[in-house]
């Protein structure tokens, strides 16, 4: 008798998990941290609901999606039957979909001008909650990239912090690809500890271990766990 088709693909996200963790670790350990500091965040886009149910089966509770539509889609009926999970977002968000998706996240990952954080601080004195928010820095100034400039990103936390009074706990940022990620994850590093920020988002399947040495708190996995995506990313060109 042959498995399933589902529970094949259970079994690999299962094994790519605890691949990944293990790894994680390894370079946590490597770089003096300990690996609890380092919390994955697995990233579902284009992949079901089912791929989501296999990974909280595994003991996976971080998601990240970058699309509220998808979010509202795949994740109200999971979180119902998962209390413990946590859902952060990960794509550029529009103004008009604000209430969306603070309703929807528990972390929002990119926050990167004043007229989004102005919406967001409007929803959150309308509706008395606002989720942990991360600033996305553009940090190699990609102009088809989402994230702040990186000459504005300090004064930007700042203002958001102060006058708006919104929870900013880090940064996020995603480099070019066609670059060495080292140099953008250490200023991303010096930019967050002159602020006083904890959390770093930084590093995705392809970087993470480089991620880790140089700080980061959160990284970013999609096709390290689920596979290859099902559609092209409908996200910042990266
Ligand atoms: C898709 C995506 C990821 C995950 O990318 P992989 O290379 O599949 O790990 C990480 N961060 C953001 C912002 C993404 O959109």
């Amino acid at each position: 008798m042959t498995a399933p088709a589902d529970s094949v693909q259970d079994d690999t996200i299962a094994a790519n998990l605890a691949a990944v963790r293990a790894r994680i670790a390894a370079a946590a350990r490597a770089a003096g941290r300990d690996p609890a500091s380092v919390t994955l965040v697995a990233v579902s886009k284009t992949h079901g609901a089912e791929a989501v149910a296999a990974a909280l089966a595994a003991g996976q509770t971080v998601f990240g999606e970058n699309r509220v539509q998808e979010a509202r889609a795949k994740f109200p009926a999971l979180r119902a039957a998962h209390p413990e999970l946590r859902l952060h977002l990960i794509g550029p968000l529009q103004t008009n979909k604000v209430r969306e998706a603070m309703a929807l996240a528990d972390v929002i990952e990119t926050l990167d001008r004043p007229k989004l954080a102005e919406a967001i601080a409007g929803e959150r004195d309308r509706s008395g909650r606002c989720p942990d928010l991360l600033v996305q820095v553009n940090v190699g100034r990609e102009p088809q990239k989402a994230g702040i400039d990186p000459g504005l990103a300090e004064a930007f936390v700042e203002d958001c912090r102060g006058r708006l009074g919104l929870p900013v706990r880090g940064l996020m940022c995603i480099p070019p690809v066609d670059e060495d990620p080292a140099p953008h994850f250490a200023w991303l590093a010096e930019c967050a500890r002159k602020l006083g920020l904890a959390e770093l988002s930084m590093g995705m399947s392809g970087d993470f271990e480089t991620a880790i040495t140089h700080g980061a708190t959160l990284v970013r996995l999609g096709s390290a766990i689920f596979g290859p995506r099902h559609a092209p990313a409908p996200f910042t060109l990266a």
